[in-house]
């Protein structure tokens, strides 16, 4: 360096060793010196900049506390500057100059690239916690009639929701499944259905996406007066078919944008897989307890529920029955009209016993020709009411009616009640298998009720 250089020249010289852009001011915030690529980024020439207030350069206007911060604590910082579609991260570093003046270098990164890749690590990292954490309601949940409420819990805190339901489509019409936020009056027009038009005009629609937002929730008074004034419904796909939809309702405006919309999205396909394999338990879970010809439950079920209901009967001091029916002569109708008819026989008879029971009454296939209803609450006059009826029913039922050849059977029914006539199991079945037994044994064609003083 020579004496007569100028001091300006030399930092500038030196500026453009750096390949990022550069720019030097001194304590008051005057530009010192700069590279050509800070006057690139600024789109300034050298004669505009030199001496120019740094606070007068309008695309660093507002950077103007970062640089008073480092003056006042002589460190180093970092901080980020948006110019145009770039961002920078930008080095304020403090430093003496040659001739030992107090200067600030600051030097530009161009950090868009890596932001793009944080931004898309971030999207990532928030669609493995939405998968993780819903499916990991759904490994969790201890009862998988609970399962809906836990996913829904989850898919609120994750979109940040105050309002969600759940429901599901099948051959009944529409199910609510779950729900959380809502009133209890709002509740009451979803049980009963009074939305169901609504929700069906939305299934119709089939949009991946439907969203409902202020201006238009005014012509849904049910929204309206639920005080709702943002609603998102996703469709939930089962096997390529829309089979439910999730309600993600607000009752402060949200701003529907990309990020939003994408979350939705993602939520819910997620839910639609998990609803999937939840329907692929439960139709395991009811062919587990149902027999294959007549879709009554099984015997392994019929088991389990009596001892379910002896465990209530006995905790409440409750009274309880048990029938037994079995076809008379079911070897005979065998014989006669083949196997297959006979099939078809105790399919309508299943059918018949299990029109007649209430729904809280337990019907199952006991064995061959054999079937048995667990009646809760109910004494053993009331069991003899309904059983003899049952018996009518089937006498009176014209079987094989499609052919030529007509049928016409009968059964005959034991009947043991709890607690008089055994209080396990085991004795219940007894007590009534001894009852049928003597139905059988005067006459068959009719019901008989237990009882210790002919046994
Ligand atoms: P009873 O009046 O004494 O009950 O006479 P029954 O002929 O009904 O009694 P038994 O127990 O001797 O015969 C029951 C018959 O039920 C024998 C069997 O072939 C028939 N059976 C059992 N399971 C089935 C079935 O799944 N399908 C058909 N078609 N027949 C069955
Ligand atoms: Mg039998
Ligand atoms: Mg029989």
């Amino acid at each position: 360096m020579t004496e007569d250089m100028p001091l300006k020249r030399t930092n500038a010289f030196l500026c453009n060793f750096v390949m990022d852009p550069l720019l030097v001011i001194n304590r008051t915030g005057k530009v010192i010196a700069f590279n050509k690529a800070f006057a690139e980024i600024v789109g300034s020439d050298e004669s505009s900049l030199i001496d120019k207030d740094f606070r007068e350069i309008e695309e660093l206007s507002g950077f103007w506390p970062s640089v008073q911060h480092c003056l006042n604590t002589c460190e180093d910082i970092k901080d980020r500057l948006r110019i145009g579609e770039v961002e920078y991260e930008v080095t304020i570093h403090p430093a003496t100059s040659i001739d030992g003046k107090e200067i600030l270098s600051l030097l530009f990164y161009d950090v868009s690239h890596y932001l793009t890749v944080e931004k898309e690590l971030v999207k990532r990292n928030r669609e493995l916690m939405v998968i993780n954490t819903l499916s990991g309601a759904f490994i969790s949940s201890y009862d998988i009639d609970r399962v809906f409420n836990d996913l829904l819990e989850k898919v609120l805190m994750i979109t940040d929701f105050s309002v969600g339901w759940i429901m599901l489509t099948d051959n009944s019409g529409l199910i609510l499944k779950s729900h959380a936020g809502v009133s209890l009056n709002f509740l009451k027009q979803l049980s009963e259905g009074e939305l169901d038009e609504f929700v069906w005009s939305i299934l119709d629609a089939a949009e991946p996406l439907y969203i409902l937002e202020k201006d238009q929730i005014k012509s849904f008074h049910h929204l309206k007066k639920e005080g709702i004034v943002f609603l998102g419904a996703i469709p939930l796909k089962v096997s390529n078919s829309i089979s439910g939809m999730l309600f993600l309702a607000s009752r402060s405006e949200r701003v529907f944008d990309f990020d939003l919309a994408s979350m939705m999205a993602l939520v819910g396909n997620q839910i639609s897989l998990i609803v999937e394999k939840i329907k692929l338990f439960e139709e395991a879970r009811r062919l587990s307890i149902t027999d294959d010809l007549t879709g009554l439950y099984n015997v392994r079920f019929f088991y389990r529920s009596l001892e379910s209901e002896l465990a209530r009967a006995r905790r409440y001091q409750d009274v309880f029955c048990l029938v037994i029916f079995d076809i008379d002569d079911f070897k005979v109708i065998n014989d006669t009209y083949g196997h297959q008819i006979g099939d078809e026989i105790l399919r309508e008879v299943a059918e018949i016993i299990l029109n007649s029971a209430r729904k809280t009454d337990i019907v199952a296939r006991y064995g061959g020709e054999e079937f048995v209803i667990i009646l809760p609450r109910t004494s053993k006059k009331e069991a003899l009411l309904l059983a003899d009826r049952i018996r009518e029913q089937v006498e009176r039922t014209v079987f094989n009616k499609n052919d030529s050849v007509k049928i016409n059977i009968t059964i005959s029914g034991g009947i043991s009640g709890f607690p008089e006539d055994g209080k396990t199991a085991k004795d219940l079945l007894y007590t009534a298998d001894m009852a049928l037994y003597r139905a059988k044994g005067s006459g068959k064609k009719q019901v008989v009720c237990h009882s210790t003083e002919t046994s």
